[in-house]
This record gives C-alpha cells, sequence and structure tokens, in this order.
C-alpha cells in the first residue's frame, strides 16, 4: 500500500537533491571544520555557502545566521539568551497558542521571577493587538509570538507585531518555524530581532536550525565550550546537517510561489470536499490568514485518534492536534484556546501537505473520509440512533 503523507507539519520528506548534497560528507568529507589541516578546514566554505543559502530565503546577512539543532533549540536560546543580556526588566510576553517550545520555555521564567502573559486568541486564532499594545510596558523585556501555528496553519501579522514591539523598545522573538520555506519573509524589511526555522520542517534534514539575531541584538551563549559560530553557538558544527538545510533553503526560495500555489489549490480541493460530503464537520482557524498547505478540520461527535486509525489502514497520515501532543489524550491547547468546543477538539483532524503531495493523493483521501466518518459515528454512543 502507498503513503499518503499529509502530516507535513510534523515532519517532512527530505528533498532528493537535498540528500545528495549531504552524502559525500558521511564517508568522504568527514572532516571537522576547525580542524587545521586542508581536509576538515575545506568544510568551513560549505558551512559559509549553507549560511548564505538561509539568509537568502529569509532576507538577512549571513553573519546573522547562527546554526542550531533544530526549532527547540532555537526557540530555547532566543527566549533564555535574550534575557540573561537584559537584567533588570522582568516581564515577558507570549501567546497560549504558541508551540511547546515556546510556551514551556516561558512558564519556566515564572519560577525565575519573571511575570508571563499569555495573549488570548479568539474563535479564528487571532490575536487582538490592542491587548498586545496595553501589556506592553516599560517593565517588558521580550515578546515572543509564533509567525505561523503549527496546528491551524493560522498567520499572524508578525511584521506590524514587530514594529509594535521594537518600536517600544522590547526585543522580539518569532517563531517561524512553520512559515519558513511556505510564505514569503524578508526580514531586511521587518524589525523581527530573533527568528527561529527548523530544517525537517522544509524537505531539510532533522536536528538542524538557524537562528536568525539581527544585528546589534543582545543575546547571551546559551551553550557554551567552544568558538563554533563566531563563538555564539558552541559545539562541533553538524556539517552535513548544515550543508543539506541549505539546500532547503535554496530550494524553498526557488519554489515559494508557485510551488505554495499549487499546495494550497490542493490543500483547498481537499478541505472543500471534506467539508461538504461529511455532516458536522467544520474548519478550525481563520480562513483567509492562514498557511497554505494546512486545514484543521472537526468532526462532531468521534475521537480524532479513532479517525486517524481508520485513515492509517488506508495508508493516509495526518494528525491530531500537534504531533508533540500526541500520545496525551488532552485535546488540543490551540484549539481549546480558540474556544474550540471539548467535543469538537476532539475530533479534530490536521492534515498538511507539501509539494510532493499530488492530485490523486488528494482524490483518494477524499472519496475515503466519509465512509470513515459515518462508520465511527454508527459506533459512536453520542450519535442518536435512527
Ligand atoms: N516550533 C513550531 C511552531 C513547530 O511546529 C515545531 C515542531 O513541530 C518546533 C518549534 C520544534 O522544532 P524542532 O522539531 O526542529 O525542534
Amino acid at each position: 500500500m502507498k503513503t499518503v503523507y499529509f502530516d507535513n507539519n510534523a515532519t517532512t520528506k527530505v528533498a532528493e537533491e537535498v540528500l545528495e548534497e549531504m552524502k559525500p560528507l558521511f564517508c568522504d568529507l568527514y572532516g571537522n571544520p576547525s580542524s587545521m589541516h586542508t581536509f576538515g578546514g575545506q568544510l568551513g566554505r560549505k558551512i559559509r555557502r549553507a549560511r548564505e543559502q538561509a539568509a537568502r530565503l529569509i532576507g538577512c546577512d549571513p553573519t546573522e545566521i547562527i546554526f542550531t539543532s533544530g526549532g527547540t533549540e532555537s526557540d530555547n536560546t532566543a527566549i533564555k539568551g535574550s534575557l540573561a543580556a537584559a537584567l533588570n526588566k522582568r516581564k515577558v510576553i507570549t501567546t497560549r497558542v504558541e508551540h511547546p517550545a515556546v510556551l514551556a520555555a516561558c512558564r519556566d521564567l515564572e519560577n525565575h521571577g519573571y511575570t508571563v502573559i499569555e495573549l488570548a486568541v479568539d474563535k479564528e486564532g487571532r490575536l487582538d493587538l490592542a491587548e498586545l499594545e496595553e501589556k506592553l510596558d516599560d517593565d517588558t523585556v521580550l515578546v515572543t509570538i509564533m509567525h505561523a501555528n503549527n496546528e491551524t496553519g493560522v498567520v499572524f501579522p508578525i511584521d506590524k507585531i514587530a514594529e509594535m514591539v521594537t518600536g517600544r523598545g522590547v526585543v522580539f522573538h518569532t517563531d517561524a518555524v512553520q512559515a519558513v520555506g511556505k510564505i514569503p519573509l524578508n526580514l531586511a524589511k521587518s524589525s523581527i530581532d530573533l527568528l527561529s526555522l527548523s530544517g525537517h520542517k522544509l524537505h531539510g534534514p532533522k536536528g538542524v536550525g538557524v537562528l536568525y539575531v539581527r544585528k546589534g541584538t543582545r543575546l547571551a551563549s546559551f551553550m557554551v565550550g567552544g568558538h563554533q559560530e563566531a563563538g555564539r553557538r558552541a559545539g562541533t558544527e553538524n556539517v552535513p546537517g548544515i550543508v543539506g538545510l541549505g539546500k532547503a533553503c535554496e530550494l524553498a526560495a526557488q519554489d515559494l510561489e508557485q510551488g505554495n500555489n499549487k499546495v494550497k489549490r490542493l490543500r483547498d480541493k481537499l478541505e472543500n470536499a471534506i467539508l461538504k460530503s461529511c455532516p458536522d464537520s467544520r474548519l478550525n482557524g481563520d480562513k483567509d490568514n492562514r498557511l497554505p498547505n494546512t486545514t484543521n478540520i472537526s468532526f462532531e461527535y468521534v475521537e480524532g485518534e479513532a479517525i486517524l486509525l481508520m485513515l492509517d489502514k488506508f495508508g493516509i497520515c495526518a494528525s491530531s492536534g500537534s504531533a508533540c501532543a500526541s500520545g496525551s489524550l488532552e485535546p488540543s491547547h490551540v484549539l481549546r484556546a480558540m474556544g474550540v468546543p471539548f467535543t469538537a477538539a476532539h475530533g479534530s483532524i490536521r492534515f498538511s501537505l507539501s509539494r510532493y503531495n499530488t492530485e490523486q493523493e488528494v482524490d483518494y483521501t477524499i472519496e475515503k473520509m466519509p465512509p470513515i466518518i459515518k462508520k465511527l459515528r454508527e459506533l459512536s454512543p453520542f450519535v442518536a440512533k435512527s
């Protein structure tokens, strides 16, 4: 049975071109870039190229790129590193719908004397910028707000938010792990200070990411013990990962408009057909301000996990809430923050597409969904039997 992979917000397939660039770096060019000999030293050039490729995708200077082990490390470094560099302010602002990498890092700050404000969202998953404005004060040291939500795909007006925050002299970090490569971003025209991205969300390898640090932004080193990354992130570089991430960024930049238009067309076809053919289903999240690849749909009277298991039998991979939350029976914190009723939040499914998905895969899933929902409802104790 062929796998139909609609779980690209959890992780993506490594692009063939990326793999080809990485291959020689394991058994042939395996040196340490810090070595004095040519064999290791030549890898410095490859890292430089990857830095340029990543910088080009997000519109910054290569010197503003720090390679990390992924989105989680970038988020933690941005939050903890910027606080360590500003000692006398104690308030941090974030939102209720952040990825756990940000939420847990912020909640931990409360144990260290910080006040953490989590901004609410409305039922479409949108922020109230007036609330942000009201909460910003002289004690605020950092605002961290994601660019696009991993569960619903809702996109926040990040440049506008960055302008509001930095205009008050406050450092602004955005977790753009889900946005980079799916929607345009130009840091040269934005006032974002710190930004996280992750290789495995854009057809690069796992275990590698970027923290963008705007020139002049104060950031204490999170990892110490080596001079790598200009002393800002110690540890021998993950050369294959970094080179793969660079290539993935180059491919994403080439394909940004055309690729994502195709993805959006397929996503819309899938979404419209499911909403039409499955009664008591509804879309979660702001329909107009969303990533082109994501749809999050709630089905009343059924458990999301049961839908996932049935889809899995047909080789279709999707997700209920975020992959990082799976294994827990708690309904998604994002949908709860949006006020999605408990029963609908429990029956929510996220389909997240990529440029590798096809029309046939969408048609196949459109055909399978209605009988799955019908069958599960027949088994459900909550549905009145006729
Ligand atoms: N931030 C967001 C919005 C994510 O979706 C994820 C992964 O799902 C992360 C951070 C963590 O990234 P990584 O898996 O590279 O640590």
